[in-house]
């Protein structure tokens, strides 16, 4: 069955069992997706922060290293969720380098072609297959950008009476949208139980998983964790599941595993658990907002100085990464970070 593509296998077992849910079906999906191929860049899928510019990184990675200093140099472990072509690790540990810190590199990463790339710059990483199997022996510095909104999702529908598990079936050999089990109405926020029919709520328990074992090791061994994405605050009403292929909008439900599909994420609830967990949460702001106070506008002008004939494309690239209009509010950031840490630079 696994020589068979993954549109027939989901196919079959839909045949088989009826219809899969939105989570099952997205999950074995971008596992299949990310597995098969580097969908990064001009040539790929879609572009991200880090491949744009070599900023991002570089100012990730003074955000870190200036926490680093203050909390007194300790020994730490760098720590990257889905680190992609390793191009964001690559531009925080330069700049991370020039202050002395030097951390061992861990990715948890489970595409073994990401991995290869990575390796290709970082052949001294170690790569796991989850944040849970991470080394605890030292504070973390973790940084996840364009991570948690790969994660499966769990869209529950209200219809009828109540509220069921959004599925996906087959008719006319396409993947349709169905109904799936009836939830009990207890699982619903109180204020969202009587929206309209057709109305979609959205969770995401492995992202909650990995911000509680994060946040738990952040809570127990010091460090600082920052998440970047795009986002809401929730739970809220709201269908969020898109694909992208070729740098363009495409239907979630065709061809499963050969675009990239993702969901906002939801940083409220997110920074509930991490709260709950006991470190210090500092709430998702605007990214823009952020890199510029972080130096975005100095450091490109400095490589302009540096580099006069790259003058429109770091402008170009600045303004991508921050204007309201391109990255710079749909995308935000949120930091975590341990309770006897000092306070990180930029979210006041
Ligand atoms: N952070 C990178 C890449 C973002 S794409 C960048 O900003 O360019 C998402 C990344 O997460 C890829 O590296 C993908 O292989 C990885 N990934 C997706 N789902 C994952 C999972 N469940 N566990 C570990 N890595 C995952």
């Amino acid at each position: 069955m696994t020589g068979m593509p993954l549109a027939e296998r989901l196919a079959q077992v839909i045949g088989e069992e009826g219809p899969i849910s939105v989570a099952k079906y997205m999950a074995a999906a971008n596992a299949h997706y990310y597995a098969t191929r580097d969908p990064l860049g001009a040539a790929g899928d879609f572009t991200t922060a880090p491949e744009i510019s070599q900023m991002f990184g570089e100012l990730i990675g003074l955000w870190l290293a200036d926490l680093w200093l203050r909390a007194g140099r300790p020994d730490v472990h760098y720590v990257e969720l889905g680190p992609g072509r390793g191009t964001l690790a690559q531009d925080a540990l330069r700049s991370m380098a020039t202050v002395g810190l030097t951390p061992p590199v861990h990715f948890v990463e489970t595409s073994p072609v990401l991995r290869a790339a990575q390796a290709d710059t970082f052949p001294q990483a170690t790569w796991h297959a989850h944040v849970s199997e991470v080394p605890q022996d030292r504070p973390w510095l973790m940084v996840a950008n364009e991570f948690f909104d790969a994660l499966p999702i769990h869209q529950l529908i209200r219809h009828g009476e109540g509220w069921h598990e959004r599925a996906i079936g087959l008719a006319g050999g396409r993947f349709v949208p169905a109904i799936g089990k009836r939830l009990p109405d207890e699982i619903i926020p109180v204020d969202l139980r009587d929206a309209e029919p057709g109305s979609i709520i959205e969770t995401c328990p492995d992202g909650v998983a990995n911000m509680r074992l994060l946040a738990q090791r952040i809570g127990a061994g010091s460090g600082a964790a920052i998440i970047i994405d795009y986002g809401y605050d929730g739970p809220d009403i709201g269908n969020t599941l898109q694909a992208v292929r070729g740098h363009q909008y495409a239907d979630p439900f065709d061809s499963p595993g050969e675009q990239d599909l993702t969901a906002l994420i939801d940083f409220s609830t997110l920074a509930a658990m991490a709260e709950m967990c006991g470190v210090a949460v500092h709430p998702a702001m605007a990214q823009g907002d952020w890199l510029l106070r972080l130096g975005l506008a100095e450091r490109a002008a400095s490589l302009i100085e540096a580099q006069p004939h790259r003058a429109d494309e770091i402008r170009a690239a600045q303004a991508r990464l921050s204007d309201p209009e391109a990255m710079g509010r749909l995308f935000r950031v949120m930091a975590v970070t341990s309770p006897d840490w000092p306070k990180p630079a930029g979210f006041d």
